[in-house]
């Protein structure tokens, strides 16, 4: 993976999680309490989305390696 690489999310792949917690910083708390998306782009990277009522709270993508963490 180049260091140019754009991450897109594959929306085929976009998983719904429930809401289980803040996901980044800086926090918005609005976007808590709905459900947490989990995008994937084609590399493998992966990314949550809190989203609520039209509110989101988007965290920084992860690489490939720490999907596990999420998917435990
Ligand atoms: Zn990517
Ligand atoms: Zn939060």
């Amino acid at each position: 993976m180049s260091t140019t690489h754009r991450h897109r999310a594959d929306p085929k792949r976009t998983e719904t999680r429930p809401f289980s917690g803040c996901i980044t910083w800086p926090c918005n708390p609005a976007a808590h309490g709905g459900v947490c998306l989990i995008e994937h782009c084609k590399c493998g990277a992966w990314r949550a989305i809190n989203s609520n009522a039209g509110q989101l709270e988007t965290a920084l993508w992860e690489p490939p390696a720490a999907v596990r963490e999420v998917h435990r």
